[in-house]
């Protein structure tokens, strides 16, 4: 697979190979999402703040050299001729965190807006009740205060089961 480039599809090898990803499960970095006018046609305005912190930059790289220390051990090292992303020309840490940033991409695992918390000024309760408004509850993935270790899919599915049991309770 190629890098992908900004507003373009993914585009495939014309030639067979091998892929591997690697992403960290955990980052520490956060993004942020306003809203930018009282109507709601008005776009959030949308920060991602990919790798914006020293820990998620060292372990983007440490990924990285990981990924390349198992393509360059046996067995598979006799099969790789060459690598085409990011390249063997990008080596320091600036010109893989540099790449990572402009062609790589995230695993869509995007969580917090709505985060749950204990305190007054957290979105929702620990039964995913909106504080200040009566008969509202979030249920999806932006409830959770921190990334769980693993894809997201699972956790708000088990999630909206607990929901479902909050619900008919307080009914
Ligand atoms: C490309 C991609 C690949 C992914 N791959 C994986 C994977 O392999 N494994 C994995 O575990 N996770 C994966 N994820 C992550 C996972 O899909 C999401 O984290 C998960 O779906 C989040 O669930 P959610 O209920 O919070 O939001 P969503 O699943 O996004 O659900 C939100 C729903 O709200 C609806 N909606 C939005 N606005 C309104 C509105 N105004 N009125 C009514 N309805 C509205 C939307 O149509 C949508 O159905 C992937 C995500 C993406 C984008």
């Amino acid at each position: 697979m190629l890098p992908p480039q900004p507003g373009q599809a993914i585009r495939v090898e014309r030639e067979p190979g091998l892929i591997g990803i690697a992403y960290m499960l955990r980052p520490s970095s956060e993004g942020g999402v306003r809203i930018t006018a009282s109507g709601p046609d008005a776009l959030p305005d949308i920060d991602p703040g990919y790798i914006a912190t020293y820990r998620d930059r060292a372990t983007s790289v440490d990924i990285v050299r990981a990924v390349r220390r198992l393509f360059a051990a046996r067995p598979l090292e006799k099969w790789i001729e060459h690598e085409t992303a990011p390249g063997g020309g990008v080596q320091t840490s600036q010109e893989i965190i540099d790449t990572g940033l402009r062609t790589g991409s995230a695993g869509y695992h995007a969580i917090g807006t709505a985060a749950m918390g204990p305190n007054d000024d957290d979105v929702v309760d620990s039964r995913l009740r909106v504080r200040g408004v009566s008969g509202l509850r979030v249920v999806d993935a932006s409830v959770l205060p921190i990334m769980v270790s693993g894809n997201l899919h699972g956790p708000v599915l088990a999630m909206a089961w607990r929901a479902a049991d909050f619900i008919l309770d307080d009914a």
